[in-house]
């Protein structure tokens, strides 16, 4: 049989493996082999592609991947689980540099291209550019190191220079597929457009809408390696990109609706350009009532119903070990113990899950917002462990309020809330949490993995 007839059957048993592997990822109790199995896709498909396509030399390649593996390895060892969704929005950003040097090298060897291939090698060089910048961006903006543009940074005409932006690139893309070998100056134009734009286009978006331009800038990489396929005709790369791309789009669907708003909303409205307090507290009127472990620990062992609520704080305290410790000497004392996930806690997509599962705490202990809201006032002890503005009743209550909107884990309903955090400071979107003043807050300051130290002594000496 034709060479190429076989490349193309294991290309596509290469993206079965992506696509059951995709749907595995989907449930916490598969997703590891999904991960691999979507991981074994993809080294068949890097395999054929090296054996099949005309490498003119192999030696580039064997050093671009050998630098790759060495930072690849060391990074996934080293980057501490706080600073995940940098590395994620970095390794989108590479993707997106990618297609943009693919269509551009593509462009120098094959000058005369016809109209489909010129308007793919546009498609991944804008796509491509706007992703890497955009992904740069973002990852400042995570980083929390600069920052004059953490928030979002707003100025007078931004909708007008964005939307001129725009029509330019799509002029642009009119012209240079009609005629590419003419057009050499335009398409170096568009190079920097779509570098621009990335930059442009995520300035405006902070606070709590971050969420939603991981998971895009996600969706737009993928799109990116999907006009890539489409320009070197590449099968695989296109349906692998179409995948990332549709799956960051199914994410970015869920992300908005977490935070119940429309994606349109989120790019234009400039969440988080708004002045408040950092240190948090500072706009509302009110008593703090602290509590300390040997108090809460008087209240927990009488509770009966508990439900803990992880957000950034567990992260950064790496408490997810002693969480699940404390959860199982609750139960042995005949408490219920439930563990609510907001969708957008933490600092990346799924950033809950991961932790506690890394803590194999049971799957079916954790529940969602919609599941347990509803029966918020029949729980005796919430423990807020590190979490703020997906707890923030603000966002329920006080329609000027940034967040005004966003579904919350309410947890402010349930009979009594213990708030672990190290100080009055507001959480990521920077604004003040009513929470901690209601009557039936009591605040547990401290790290929160000693604090949950405290409570598990207490327990066993108890
Ligand atoms: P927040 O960022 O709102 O709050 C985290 C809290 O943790 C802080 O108030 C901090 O208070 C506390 N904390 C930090 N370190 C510790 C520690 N060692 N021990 C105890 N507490 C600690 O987190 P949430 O999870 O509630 O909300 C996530 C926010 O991040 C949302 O606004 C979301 O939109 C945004 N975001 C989410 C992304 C995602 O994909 N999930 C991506 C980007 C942004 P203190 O300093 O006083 O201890």
């Amino acid at each position: 049989m034709n060479p190429v007839v076989w490349t193309n059957i294991a290309y596509l048993g290469a993206s079965v493996c992506f696509i059951i592997g995709l749907r595995m990822l989907s449930s916490p109790a598969t997703a590891r082999k999904g991960n691999l199995l979507s991981a074994t896709g993809m080294l068949i498909a890097i395999v054929l592609t090296l054996i099949s396509k005309d490498i003119v030399t192999y030696k580039w390649i064997a050093i671009a991947i050998l630098i790759g593996t060495v930072i690849g390895f060391f990074t996934a060892r080293l980057v501490a689980m706080t600073r995940m969704p940098e590395m994620v929005a970095i390794f989108n950003g590479f993707g997106g540099i990618s297609s943009l040097l693919v269509g551009w090298s593509v462009y120098h060897m094959m000058r005369d291209q016809g109209a489909f291939t010129a308007f793919t090698i546009y498609l991944s060089v804008l796509i491509g550019g706007l992703t890497f910048t955009g992904s740069m961006v973002a990852f400042i903006k995570l980083s929390d190191t600069w920052k004059a543009i953490s928030k979002a940074v707003l100025y007078k005409g931004q909708q007008i220079v964005n939307g001129a932006l725009l029509v330019a690139t799509v002029w642009i893309c009119v012209l240079y597929t009609m005629n590419s070998a003419a057009h050499y100056p335009l398409f170096l134009v568009a190079v920097v457009l779509s570098l621009v734009l990335g930059v442009l286009v995520v300035i405006p978006i902070g606070g709590a809408d971050m969420p939603v331009v991981i998971s895009l800038l996600n969706s737009y990489s993928g799109l990116a390696a999907c006009a890539a396929g489409f320009v070197i005709k590449n099968n695989i790369l296109i349906v692998a990109g179409a995948l990332v791309g549709a799956s960051g789009m199914v994410l970015t669907n869920i992300m908005c609706k977490a935070m119940n708003r429309s994606l349109a909303n989120v790019l234009f409205s400039g969440f988080g350009s708004v002045t408040t307090s950092k240190k948090g507290g500072g706009g509302i009127q009110g008593e703090v009532s602290p509590i300390n472990v040997a108090d809460a620990y008087l209240i927990l062992e009488a509770a009966r119903s508990v439900l803990i609520v992880p957000g950034y704080g567990l992260a950064v305290a790496q408490a997810q070990h002693v969480v699940r410790e404390l959860g199982e000497l609750l139960e042995e004392n005949g408490c219920e113990v439930k563990y609510g996930i907001h969708p957008v806690a933490g600092r990346m997509p799924g950033h809950m899950n991961v932790l506690l599962a890394e803590a194999n705490v049971p799957y079916d202990e954790l529940v969602e917002p919609d599941e347990i809201n509803p029966t918020m006032e029949t729980v005796d002890v919430c423990i807020v462990v590190g979490a703020n503005d997906v707890v923030n009743p603000a966002a329920r209550d006080d329609e000027s309020s940034p967040i005004y909107g966003m579904p919350i884990v309410e947890v402010d309903r349930a009979r009594t809330v213990f708030v672990l955090k190290r100080s009055m400071a507001s959480g990521f979107a920077g604004i003040d949490n009513p929470l901690f003043f209601k009557d039936n807050t009591r605040m547990l300051f401290g790290d929160a993995k000693s604090s949950i130290s405290g409570l598990v002594a207490e327990f066993k000496g108890g």
